[in-house]
């Protein structure tokens, strides 16, 4: 018996989109069908009518309650799952995934342990955790990651930079070739994929020096800094090594043409190679730095210039990136803003609210993206390539009820009252052309018209096992 019928929507599934009603029992999809077809009797119906139903969104990388190293000498710390996440229901994403740091002297084991516990209560929308391997690991660390992939944590994040400058020193995250390619290998041994963060950090840190001898401190000057050059040699590194060693690879934050580029070769060889790339790089660039709230759009590695614009809206509306995610890094303004230099600037920005409204507004009305390719890049691919479909990422029966339902009527210039998190949002004053109206998970609404339902309890922990099929070949 159907516990809630979604009816009237436009509804995105892997058949096509239709006029489909969307039969809910519990916390799952139990019937897509034709419109007015499903037995109503006792059900509630959610009327969907104009519109757009897509699978709830998953933002595949976020830094929750995560150190800030910018400024080393005033030791801070991201907006927890509690304040960001409420963003997410806001903005039509049901699921995240975020890291769990492993330095050296650490273990896997208590790395996870340590994140779920900061998460359980905490978080409005459903959680998992990637294992981000940092520094001169000890070896044990790597022989932990066959048992973390079994017990459904199959992600491993590496660095392939420090990312941030010599001077003041900080806890590096670079993790050496020769530590990657032992994590790659036992990775494709046990079922796990290989997270990358890839920028050449020889190049990066001579940059710092460089460009700290020559007196171009400005922060404006990031792109030259982490530049294009530096995007391509990782990627090109990377994607040897995965040939090597028969690793599938995820390279996150992709930036510029080069980076594109390296993954479209490496896909078209057959390899199980992914990008992401966010929101603020297909939507600035580095001219953008120059403004007075510029910075509020810095992530590292970079914005770049408009070709690499172009080849990442290519990449998201045809083919080549998979996902479109956020990098996530909420702070209040005045954290944001307190550097001005190369060495100073803050990174990472708070962009999950804004990520799905500004992907159909850019995506889909401005860009011609299909409905399904917008599925896709918010929410599918990330649920196949890091294991969670097809529990998330599809409006199928059998899969978890969460929906994301866009309104294309909306159209207006982002304000702050759109934004729910933190004190400020690096998209107001954009003009959007649709925006979520509610997001629904597991069945309940947690978000309505500006109105929140759910609570920092509503989050579960999910765990993962990826697709044979998706590390063996470009999958999505
Ligand atoms: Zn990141």
């Amino acid at each position: 018996m159907l516990d809630l019928i979604v009816r009237g929507g436009q509804v995105v599934t892997p058949q096509g989109v239709g006029a489909w009603d969307v039969g809910v029992e519990g916390e799952r999809i139990a019937a897509v069908a034709a419109a007015g077809t499903l037995p109503a009797e006792s059900a509630r119906v959610l009327d969907a009518s104009g519109l757009v139903v897509v699978p709830g969104g998953i933002d595949p990388h976020t830094h929750l309650a995560h150190p800030i190293m910018s400024h080393p000498e005033q030791p801070s710390i991201t907006l927890g799952p509690e304040d960001d996440t409420r963003g997410m229901a806001f903005g039509g994403t049901t699921t995240h995934i975020d890291f769990c740091y492993v330095r050296p002297g650490g273990s896997i084991a208590e790395a996870l342990e340590s994140r779920a516990a900061r998460w359980k209560g905490n978080s409005y929308v459903d959680y998992a955790f990637h294992i981000t391997l940092c520094g001169a690991l000890e070896l044990k660390v790597f022989e932990e990651m066959p048992e973390a992939i079994r017990e459904g944590h199959p992600s491993f994040k590496v660095f392939t930079t420090n990312i941030l400058p010599p001077h003041p020193r900080r806890t590096g995250n670079r993790l050496d070739f020769g530590r990657i390619a032992h994590a790659m290998d036992t990775a494709a041994a046990h079922g796990g994929l290989i997270v990358v963060h890839g920028e050449d950090d020889d190049v990066v840190q001579f940059n710092y020096e460089r460009f700290r001898a020559e007196g171009r401190m400005d922060g404006a000057n990031l792109h030259l800094v982490h530049s294009k050059i530096s995007e391509l040699l990782a990627f090109r590194r990377t994607t040897a090594l995965a040939r090597h060693t028969g690793a599938a690879v995820y390279f996150v934050h992709t930036s510029a043409r080069e980076g594109v580029d390296t993954i479209a070769e490496a896909r078209a060889q057959g390899l199980p190679v992914y990008g992401e790339t966010l929101h603020q790089y297909a939507c600035f660039n580095a001219e953008y730095y120059k403004t007075p709230r510029g910075f509020c759009s810095h992530t590292y590695p970079s914005l770049k210039f408009p070709e690499d614009q172009a080849a990442l809206w290519k990449g998201l509306v045809r083919d080549g990136l998979s996902c479109l995610a956020t990098d996530e890094y909420p702070t209040s303004l005045e954290l944001k803003l307190r550097g001005r230099t190369i060495e100073d600037v803050t990174g990472g920005n708070v962009g999950a609210e804004a990520r799905m409204g500004i992907a159909y507004s850019e995506g889909v009305v401005r860009r011609g993206m299909s409905l399904g390719r917008f599925a896709d890049i918010t929410s599918t691919n990330a649920a196949r390539i890091f294991g969670l479909y097809p529990k998330k990422g599809v409006i199928a029966p059998g899969s978890d009820a969460d929906l994301a339902f866009i309104d294309p009527g909306i159209k207006k210039t982002l304000g702050r009252d759109d934004f729910h998190v933190a004190d400020y949002s690096p998209w107001e004053g954009w003009e959007v052309s649709g925006w979520p109206a509610m997001t629904m998970l597991r069945g309940a609404l947690i978000a309505e018209r500006g109105r929140l339902l759910g609570s920092p309890g509503t989050g579960r922990r999910l765990t993962r096992r990826i697709d044979p099929e998706v590390l063996r070949r470009p999958a999505c």
